[in-house]
């Protein structure tokens, strides 16, 4: 059995996990990340790549102090992807990726804002959210020459806002981290967590093109989403039961994609009566050119109770009820369920903000959002040099040989 040894083992190739990497290396630590099926191919590449900055949980009512904080992230993601120049003005590359600003200038923009829109009158939760001071410079009010080609419609008699809020090509954002870090990313077949008796870990036990493998680190990072159950289950005998012990809470959607050739493109939530959007639309491009309607919002959570004919059946009533001019009549359809992997608080609650849990040599997060992963990469790195971890020196070359991971398709492709 060969041994590999960093400082820094980090499990999952999501979002959160090569955000991390990307951190971490850049502050001098030799970091390995393994990923055991495609890099993004768990929620990274069934997100809608929403940056999102705050304004749902004003919708919700629940904009707290974390959540007000949030509204500074799509800043934070522009000047990644737009201004490479910001970033290195005032101090070193490595000091700004270290601090969780990275060169994102190769990932494709869908859409730099969304809209909001009503079918009738704007609701209640709406006039809230526009009363909140922190949030109103965001929203724009759109005269209807502004409309996008999809609400021009004279049949359309609702309003119209616009929402600061970027929309990113996901998989495009998963190889431009990727092809930043390369080297350090190795594809596993299997990886689980040996715990020493004092819940620290002692090794990885990895198979990798078959063979076995042990990886020891100073410190290790479970970025591995739904994974992180299976990871942290040996901690505490399996008991899971010291509170200290992060536990996850998964939460079901049954996505709906249609794929029509004339679709327009549309980036927008139709806003209803509860706090949950009616209904969110992204517009995305399927492998050979033809536009898809990426649909979630109320309609996914709701409809997990749904089987898939129904699901879609439900959509297609939604999307005629809102769009009535729309033809679809020789559209694909399709549906995916796929678990969202949070923190389970306390409270019950969903979390509003990235959750990070270290113990023992154990770091393990939950980013909640994509649009959050920076944030979270910020909180590991401050943990890891809290924990007095020092950078042993490149083991790079050695990595570099490792199988790698593909970068995930969208789920129509
Ligand atoms: P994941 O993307 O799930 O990655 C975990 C990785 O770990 C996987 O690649 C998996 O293969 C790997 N792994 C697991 N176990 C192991 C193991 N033992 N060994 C090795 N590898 C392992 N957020 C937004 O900000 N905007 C949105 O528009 C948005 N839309 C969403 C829509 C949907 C339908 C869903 C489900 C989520 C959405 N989110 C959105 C949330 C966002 O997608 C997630 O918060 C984020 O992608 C989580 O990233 P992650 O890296 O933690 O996990």
């Amino acid at each position: 059995m060969e041994k590999i040894q960093v400082d820094i083992a980090i499990v999952g190739g999501g979002i959160a996990g090569l955000w991390a990497l990307n951190v971490l290396k850049a502050r001098g630590f030799s970091v390995a990340l393994l990923e055991k099926t495609s890099l993004g191919g768990g929620q990274t590449v069934c997100s809608q790549g929403i940056i999102h900055g705050g304004m749902k949980y004003a919708l919700t009512g629940s904009l707290t102090k974390d959540a007000q904080e949030l509204i500074g992230v799509p800043d934070l993601w522009r000047q990644c992807l737009q201004n490479k120049d910001t970033i290195t003005k005032d101090a070193s590359v490595a000091a700004n990726i270290a601090d969780g600003m990275l060169d994102l200038t190769a990932t494709k923009i869908l859409a730099e804002g969304q809209y909001l829109f009503s079918t009738g009158s704007l609701a209640t939760n709406i006039s809230s959210f526009f009363a909140s001071k922190t949030l109103r410079s965001a929203v724009e009010s759109l005269p209807r020459a502004q409309y996008p080609a999809m609400l021009q419609n004279a049949a359309y008699k609702g309003q119209v806002y616009k929402l600061a809020e970027l929309v990113l090509d996901v998989p495009s954002l998963v190889h431009n981290l990727a092809q930043l870090c390369w080297d350090n990313i190795i594809k596993v077949d299997f990886c689980s967590a040996h715990y020493a008796p004092d819940n620290n870990i002692d090794h990885l036990q990895l198979r990798i093109n078959g063979e076995q493998q042990m990886l020891t680190a100073q410190q290790y990072v479970f970025l591995a989403g739904s994974g992180n159950q299976e990871l942290l289950h040996a901690a505490h005998g399996g008991s899971h039961g010291d509170n200290n012990v992060p536990k996850l809470q998964l939460r079901p959607l049954h996505m709906v994609y249609v794929k029509a050739p004339g679709l327009t493109p549309l980036y927008a939530h139709c806003i209803g009566l509860s706090a949950t959007p009616r209904i969110t639309i992204t517009t995305h491009v399927a492998h050979g050119g033809c536009p898809v309607w990426y649909l979630g919002g109320a309609l996914a959570e709701d409809g997990v109770a749904r089987e898939q004919e129904q699901q879609i059946a439900f959509a297609q009533q939604e999307l005629s009820q809102l769009f009535p001019w729309l033809d679809l009549t020789n559209a694909q359809w399709g549906s995916l369920r796929i678990d969202r992997a949070e923190a389970l608080r306390v409270d019950g609650k969903k979390p509003t903000a990235a959750t990070l849990f270290t113990y023992a040599n154990v770091n393990v997060g939950w980013p909640t959002k994509l649009a959050f992963s920076p944030l979270l990469a910020r909180q590991i790195s401050a943990k890891i040099t809290a924990a007095g971890t020092i950078p042993g020196g490149s083991v790079g070359g050695v990595l570099a040989e490792f199988a790698k991971p593909e970068i995930a398709k969208y789920p129509w492709d």
